[in-house]
């Protein structure tokens, strides 16, 4: 069977693990997991104080909202409803309210002139999703959230390594959440970061994902625990451990040279075998962008999605569908209000296999049964 996607780990990844097991017995967060921060950053070209690594992409999400609005509770956080319910619940969790947007058909990432009609007092945040490792266009998200005196949280849990205008993803932004689990760009097993050079918020993270004992991460990352300490806000047990980082630090080791390449040149396949299919739309990158895909959606258009999916499964191969609206779900509204690209996309799109295991044999098989499916 041929996986939609799979983590791509081994001996360095075990190696790593097993230094770390076999090293003092201190597997929490350690030091691992402040060389871990420190590679992020390098890898970014930000300061290691900007980067905040925790359990989970949602985690990260969580903590960003949490602290990046000072009064979050009842805010309102507009998102495009494509995106994973990781990001609905982690606003939610927060105490916010997300605010489900529709999205652009050509992209499927946030419409703007959608979001711009569901401003209220209320709305303190806009969070971009880069689905499918897409940045879009990051200055018009910008200059709406300055507009409207809003921050912005860009989950980038697909576009890790991803840039827009040069520069990657994260080293510009206000805030952008990165995930680490399994299927991600890189992974760390599970796993997540926060990025922002917003000192104040990085450091309500670093604190929160600590269960809010005070400057806590400093006296770990020096092998200390902290003993008479305070506490003044809500907290959380979001911090990542010396094992998680070790994966982490491996894969980030791998993603220049073999896993971006990788990715970027099964995508390139899947457009040229697919773009001049009638039946089939491919979404659109912009050309400022530079776009690793952590996942690669199409459109079949004229109704006969269900029946490609089928034979493509039938076949052997894996395919998914990312994904249902957010605003469908029933904690968020069970279609209460109707977003019409968010759900006439969700009725075309299927994700077709991609992960830095797959040769382009297997892009070339995947496209030839997508295509007879359609015939
Ligand atoms: C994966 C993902 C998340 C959450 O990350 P986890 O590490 O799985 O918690 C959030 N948003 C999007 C769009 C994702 O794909």
């Amino acid at each position: 069977m041929m996986r939609l996607s799979r983590s791509v780990v081994g001996s360095a990844e075990a190696d790593a693990v097993t230094r770390v097991l076999c090293e003092d017995g201190y597997l929490g967060m350690g030091s691992e997991v402040q060389k871990f921060e420190e590679d992020i950053a390098s890898f970014l070209g930000v300061p290691a104080s900007h980067v905040v690594s925790v359990n989970s992409g949602t985690a990260a999400l969580h903590l960003a909202a949490e602290s990046a609005v000072g009064d979050i509770s009842g805010a309102e956080v507009l998102i495009p409803s494509l995106t994973f319910v990781a990001s609905f619940q982690a606003v939610r969790a927060a105490g916010a309210v997300p605010v489900a947007c529709d999205v652009l058909e050509k992209n499927g990432l946030l419409d703007l002139q959608d979001a711009e009609r569901r401003l209220t007092e209320h709305t303190k945040a806009v969070m971009p999703v880069h689905y499918a490792g897409n940045p879009g266009d990051l200055d018009a998200v910008y200059a709406f959230a300055s507009k409207h005196d809003l921050r912005v949280i860009e989950d980038a849990a697909h576009a890790f390594g991803c840039q827009y205008r040069g520069r990657r993803v994260g080293s510009f932004s206000d805030v952008a959440c990165f995930s680490f689990d399994g299927i991600k760009n890189i992974t760390c097993g599970e796993g997540g970061c926060i990025v922002t050079s917003d000192e104040v918020i990085a450091e309500r993270c670093r604190d929160a994902r600590l269960l809010s004992v005070a400057k806590d991460t400093e006296k770990r990352f020096s092998g200390q625990r902290s003993w008479d300490f305070d506490v003044e806000r809500q907290g959380w047990r979001y911090h990542m451990s010396n094992i998680m980082a070790a994966i982490g630090r491996v894969q980030l080791g791998r993603f220049e040279q073999e896993f971006a390449p990788a990715r970027r040149e099964l995508a390139q396949r899947y457009r040229e075998k697919l773009r001049r299919v009638a039946g089939i739309a491919l979404l659109e990158e912009n050309s400022d962008t530079y776009v690793v895909p952590h996942i690669f959606p199409v459109r079949i258009l004229d109704g006969k999605r269900e029946f490609a999916s089928q034979l493509l499964e039938q076949k052997g191969i894996q395919v998914g569908r990312h994904y249902k609206p957010n605003h469908l779900l029933t904690l968020f509204g069970g279609g209460r209000e109707s977003l019409p690209i968010a759900e006439k996309l969700y009725s075309e799109l299927l994700t077709l296999p991609l992960h830095p295991a797959l040769t382009l044999s297997d892009i070339d098989e995947v496209c030839s049964v997508l295509i007879q499916s359609i015939r």
